[in-house]
């Protein structure tokens, strides 16, 4: 069966400053673990064709696209703050760009090897992060949130050094783009003007046709980012590396590492074992986003008549917050029934919130909960008030049911799926994506992946696993 697979490399007419062209380091006994069969047929991708040797040989970097060579992208980047002027893919290779009727979509191999901008990593990823990133990041779709998608994981048959030997695999994430903010940063940093430009068109062309020059540019990530970190806020999701050179400027979640879901509610919750100062806690991540879209505004100066924009060009950043605002407002208050929310409504949120805290009560059981006509606190009289002050508002069910999911992919049942995988059985890992797939409305017998974790299966923190 042949393999048609219509891919560009569009990135690369922005000019050789932009990428180095890269094969993939050939793996030992490539197999295909997971493949994403309807991403696939929305790519145009025949499933079929990507599970024949031909297909797993591409999906592992041992084969690659006909047409022309992978890319590794450059890119820089605040990381936790400080300043990294040499980034890029280390441990990744764009294959292409593939039209299809809903735009362009990037696909890249995460895992193929070594690049000249690997520093002293191996280029390899492990199956741990592999698919955590695959469960998570198609979780996130089927929430409806923006997100890189993942098509396939493969088995590399290689051994990958991390605290031990790990089993090796390979990521195939599909993209609007992997262009970021530190993307920008990095043309900003070396004076070069005129990449900016052309960087800026080909992300107003690709993302954000109907906006108009760098500024447009600019006003258009903000707009995306205060939604995208609403959404991401209410469904209790914390990216945990949030480095401007993990900001995409498509507005979908990209580099998903340490990430997590909350079980119990703390605001300041912090999962990543790398987050020592909590930078990236939950209720920062708002505030991240804006520090960083600072850092885009002020890598694209130069293309938007330099100082002299500044003032604009701040006041563009400056808007975020009340974007952001709107969004969590609009985001919580379906989460309470509220289809159109006020401002008046906020302390009902927040209240609840607080009682969530105290209680240390689970995040997505207590709102899906809600929604489902239970009573998911303890009684009290803090809550009896809140409660009655909430029904005041005659909350609809409807709006609840579709904004609050039963399933979530929950740490410990990742953790759970990892372990299993690493001793050759993909049942679980399985069994949780099909379950992810329709987190609103959870299919028969999937009640145990809605328990918060038992104290013996907490998860405590999580790990990059680079
Ligand atoms: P991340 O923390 O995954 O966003 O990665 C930050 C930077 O480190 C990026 O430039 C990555 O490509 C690079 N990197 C991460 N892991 C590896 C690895 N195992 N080998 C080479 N480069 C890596
Ligand atoms: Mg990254």
């Amino acid at each position: 069966m042949t393999l048609h697979l219509p891919l560009s490399q569009s990135y690369t007419a922005l000019g050789p400053r932009f990428f180095h062209a890269q094969e993939a380091d050939p793996v030992a006994a490539p197999e295909l673990l997971l493949l994403n069969e309807p991403l696939a047929q929305e790519l145009g991708l025949d499933p079929e064709a990507l599970k024949s040797p031909e297909g797993v040989a591409l999906l592992s970097g041992n084969a690659p696209p006909a047409q022309h060579s992978p890319i590794a992208q450059v890119y820089a980047g605040h990381q936790f703050g400080g300043w990294s002027p040499q980034l890029g893919d280390g441990r990744a290779l764009l294959l292409g760009d593939i039209e299809t009727p809903n735009g362009t979509f990037d696909l890249q191999l995460k895992g193929s090897g070594r690049t000249p901008f690997s520093r002293s990593g191996d280029g390899r990823a492990w199956l741990g992060p592999v698919l955590r990133e695959y469960i998570v990041s198609e979780a996130m779709h089927a929430l409806g949130v923006p997100t890189t998608r993942a098509l396939a994981a493969v088995a590399t048959g290689e051994t990958v050094r991390r605290e031990g030997p790990l089993p090796g695999a390979i990521l195939t994430r599909v993209a609007a783009s992997h262009i970021r903010v530190g993307t920008f940063q990095y043309f900003a940093a070396r004076n070069d003007a005129e990449a900016l430009e052309a960087l800026a068109a080909f992300a107003l062309h690709r993302h954000y046709p109907e906006a108009d020059g760098p500024m447009g540019l600019l006003a258009a990530v903000v707009q995306a980012q205060a939604q995208l970190v609403a959404h991401w806020m209410s469904l209790g999701f914390i990216h945990g590396v949030m480095n401007t050179d993990n900001m995409a400027i498509s507005g979908q979640t990209i580099d998903y590492g340490p990430c997590a879901f909350i079980d119990r509610y703390h605001p300041q919750t912090v999962y990543s074992s790398i987050d020592r100062m909590g930078r990236y806690a939950y209720d920062q991540q708002a505030n991240i986003a804006g520090w960083n879209l600072a850092q885009l505004a002020s890598a694209l100066l130069p293309v938007m008549g330099g100082e002299e924009a500044i003032p604009e060009a701040t006041a563009c950043v400056n808007t975020f917050r009340d974007s952001y605002q709107a969004a969590y407002l609009a985001r919580f208050g379906a989460k309470l029934g509220l289809a159109t929310p006020t401002p008046d409504d906020l302390p009902l949120i927040t209240e609840l919130l607080e009682l969530m805290a105290q209680e240390e009560a689970d995040f997505t059981n207590t709102f899906r909960a809600l929604s489902e006509g239970h009573n998911p606190l303890p009684e009290s009289l803090p809550f009896a008030t809140w409660h009655a002050k909430w029904q005041a508002r005659a909350p609809s069910e409807d709006v609840m049911l579709r904004a609050n999911p039963a399933i979530i992919p929950r740490n410990h049942r990742i953790e759970e799926a990892i372990q299993a995988a690493v001793s050759g059985d993909l049942g679980p890992s399985a069994r949780l994506i099909k379950a992810l797939a329709t987190p609103f409305d959870p299919p028969e017998g999937t009640e145990d992946l809605r328990l918060p974790p038992a104290p013996h299966e907490e998860v405590q923190a999580t790990f990059c696993g680079t």
